[in-house]
């Protein structure tokens, strides 16, 4: 589904991505994990084509096709979706509003005819109790004064509408209670299925006891230096970053 090869990216000629090679096959879900600075941010950014990053070296293909050269808006709609660190607001625009443009615009792409006002709506309430999103949160603007928790839930919900072949969740578990965590990581639990990959981008082990990943990286100086089952998000936790590090450097 995806394959990264020899991924190098740079902003203002410091490059930041050194050499990514990750491949994520259906279905799987793979943790990436790392000191602060390594890199984990860009590669999502670099992934989702924003254009503050310029990549200078590798490739990456996804469903087949060279993603690196599909417009960011066409990566969303061949089935790529990423959860921001920092979700933007969009003061003015309802949550449905924007759901029912992106969705429509989804399927527009995939040659489907666009869903109707009670369509949509059905979709809606179905997807919102699937992530047990509270039902007022869709009729206020896009994440205006939606707390931290409210607009991770909202973006697990996004996540359940678009129904997206690979979901990056770049740190969801950022400033989550409990609680929230839970709603996120039951979210994502139940989107999962054989042909939906997901990339987990976490500091904590907490949301690896939630969401259990298939293989667990270290991104470390922009690359991944390790790579591993489950239990390595268990000793990190336990261990911390300074025997990688030191591993690396020697
Ligand atoms: P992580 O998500 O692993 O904490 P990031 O990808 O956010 O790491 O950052 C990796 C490195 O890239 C850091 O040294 C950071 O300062 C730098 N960086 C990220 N974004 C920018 C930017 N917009 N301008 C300059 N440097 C950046
Ligand atoms: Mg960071
Ligand atoms: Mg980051």
């Amino acid at each position: 589904m995806l394959v990264i090869k020899d991924l190098h990216a740079k902003i203002d000629d410091k490059e930041i991505l050194r050499g990514i090679n990750l491949e994520i096959k259906p279905g799987e879900v793979h943790a990436i994990m790392g000191p602060n600075g390594s890199g984990k941010s860009t590669l999502s950014s670099v992934l989702a084509g924003n254009e503050k990053f310029e990549v200078n070296e590798g490739s990456v293909s996804f469903n087949g096709k060279d993603l690196l050269d599909l417009a960011p808006e066409d990566r969303a709609r061949e089935g790529l979706f990423l959860s921001f660190q920092y979700p933007v607001e969009i003061p003015g625009v309802s949550m449905v509003n924007f759901m029912r443009t992106a969705v429509n615009e989804h399927r527009k792409y995939r040659e489907e005819e666009p869903y109707s006002a009670s369509e949509f709506l059905k979709l809606m309430r179905e997807k919102k109790k699937l992530v047990e999103i509270d039902s007022n949160l869709t009729n206020r603007s896009v994440n205006e004064g939606f707390s931290g928790g409210e607009k991770k839930k909202n973006e697990i919900f996004q996540m359940a509408m678009l129904e997206p072949k690979l979901a990056i969740l770049d740190e969801t578990d950022s400033g989550l209670d409990i609680d929230a965590l839970r709603v996120v990581a039951n979210g994502v639990n139940k989107l999962k299925s054989p042909e939906r990959s997901t990339i987990v981008i976490t500091h904590y082990q907490r949301l690896l006891d939630h969401i259990v990943p298939d293989y667990v990286h270290v991104l470390y100086k922009g690359r991944i230096v390790k790579s591993a089952g489950k239990e390595l998000a268990l000793e990190l936790e336990e261990k911390g970053y300074d025997w990688i590090k030191k591993e690396f450097e020697d």
